[in-house]
């Protein structure tokens, strides 16, 4: 953005592609093994529906053959784009050496400006042993082999991510969550449905468990858990959250404020106390999630190029968990509403009554819509099922047009898909629905 707004550009990376942790090392390989996953899964299914394709032959090489192409491919092509606009791509770890200077590999670059986006790092446990079968997400998605018990720390997104694709691939799956519920970050009602799915499918699930230690032995890495239990596992992925790394940028060098967990303040420029230095992405709190950080990556850009305009200010940025089932958010939360006394009403459609949910022998969804009582704008969303990320952005788009109950059960959708989920609760916020049976609100 910043090269098509007529500035020179250097972008320094320490990583030898360009793309940053969701491209190399996150939301794409994590995605493309989750969808062999769906496929192994979807197959077994289809069993009981009169389909038989035996037992999934799995070639862990040729897989990650695989998970790589569509990684380098998309690496390849930002390589290009970045020559296209003429952007200089310096390759090593950039540390600020004054205001306006960096030192990469011993050169020293000036700048007029800079955007910081040195993101974050996978958060580890205190004292944890060092052994190769103890990994963090990188690790796991290095995809080492297919080990035959699988222990994960954390219930979070990337936890369960990982947790359905070694399910899927073949692997006895432990997850032990330290809060009470999976992703502890949505709404109770939109975690039960993958709750109850993983919960048949996996060989057990601890919440409100601590692992108390992992000690590395000859036949597997031994975990105790707080509950009195333990086990013993062939690889444990520990998925507790991830760290930001302002501390490793040499902020302080530059004068820029770093706060004690390593987050870099700004505002909503993406400005730091230092007028010509921007930050965005993982660096500066919120959701710590590509689409935030790119879109902010932008206003930082237009920011720098002068538009006094640019700022980041969206209504709300999504989540989504792709699990199976997907789960997804946006907007106001019941949890966020109670916590913040706002008042509202919700909607919620189950996917038992969509005939798509059903003709894809997977019923097991919900389409929960927030709406504000007396204007009835559209306050929040949440999806649970099959293609809940895809399913979400219509919410998202509506939230952001500020659009009401209305707005979605007047706009027709097409018959029979899951997007429909979205009319029907608005219809079921009106009273207006017929595909079921609802009380009526008023
Ligand atoms: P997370 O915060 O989503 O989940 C971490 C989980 O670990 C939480 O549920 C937490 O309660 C639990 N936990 C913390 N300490 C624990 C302990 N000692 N024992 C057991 N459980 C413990 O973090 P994550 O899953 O590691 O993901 C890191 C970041 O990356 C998040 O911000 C996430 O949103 C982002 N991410 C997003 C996607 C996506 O958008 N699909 C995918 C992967 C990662």
């Amino acid at each position: 953005r910043a090269a098509d707004l007529g500035l020179s550009v250097a972008l320094i990376e320490r990583h030898e592609k360009l793309g940053g942790v969701c491209l190399n090392v996150g939301c794409i390989p994590s995605k493309a093994l989750l969808h062999a996953a769906r496929v192994i899964t979807e197959a077994d299914e289809m069993a009981e529906r009169g389909i038989s394709f035996g037992k999934a032959k799995i070639d862990p090489d040729a897989l990650r053959e695989w998970k790589q192409a569509v990684v380098d491919r998309l690496t390849g092509g930002l390589a290009t784009l970045a020559r296209q606009r003429k952007v200089e791509v310096i390759r090593g770890e950039a540390r600020l050496s004054g205001p306006r200077t960096v030192v990469v590999g011993g050169r020293e670059v000036s700048f007029a400006s800079a955007s910081l986006a040195a993101g974050s790092s996978a958060a580890m446990l205190p004292e944890l042993p060092d052994d190769p079968r103890i990994v963090s997400s990188t690790g796991a998605l290095a995809l080492p082999g297919v080990p035959k018990r699988l222990l994960v720390i954390g219930g979070g997104i990337i936890g369960l991510e990982m947790a359905a694709v070694y399910d899927a691939l073949g692997s006895r799956v432990t997850v032990v969550e330290l809060l009470d519920q999976l992703i502890p970050g949505c709404d109770a009602d939109l975690a039960k449905p993958l709750h109850r799915r993983v919960s048949e499918r996996y060989e057990a699930i601890h919440l409100g468990t601590k692992v108390e230690s992992l000690r590395p032995q000859k036949g597997g890495v031994k975990a105790q858990l707080s509950g009195g239990q333990s086990a013993t596992f062939d690889l444990v992925l520990v998925a507790v959250g991830r760290r930001p790394n302002g501390h490793e940028v040499g902020a302080q060098a530059a004068g820029v404020e770093v706060d004690p967990a390593g987050f870099i303040p700004v505002d909503r420029q993406l400005r730091t106390n230092v007028p010509w230095i921007h930050a965005i992405g993982d660096l500066v709190g919120g959701p710590m999630l590509a689409h935030k950080a790119s879109h902010e990556g932008k206003v930082a850009a237009e920011a720098i190029a002068g538009d006094t305009a640019a700022e980041f200010d969206p209504r709300t940025v999504p989540s989504v968990a792709y699990t199976d089932p997907e789960v997804a958010w946006m907007g106001l939360s019941e949890v966020e509403a109670r916590e913040q006394g706002v008042e509202y009403e919700k909607a919620v459609f189950p996917w038992a009554a969509s005939g798509r949910a059903l003709t894809l022998g997977r019923d097991d969804g919900l389409t929960k819509l927030i709406f504000e009582p007396a204007s009835r704008r559209l306050l929040g969303a949440g999806i649970t099922g099959v293609g809940a990320g895809e399913l979400i952005a219509e919410t998202v788009h509506a939230l952001e047009m500020g659009a009401d109950a209305e707005d979605l059960a007047l706009t027709i959708h097409p018959h029979p898909t899951l997007t429909e989920t979205v009319g029907f609760g608005a219809e079921m916020e009106l009273g207006t629905i017929t595909d079921l049976l609802a009380p009526r609100r008023r």
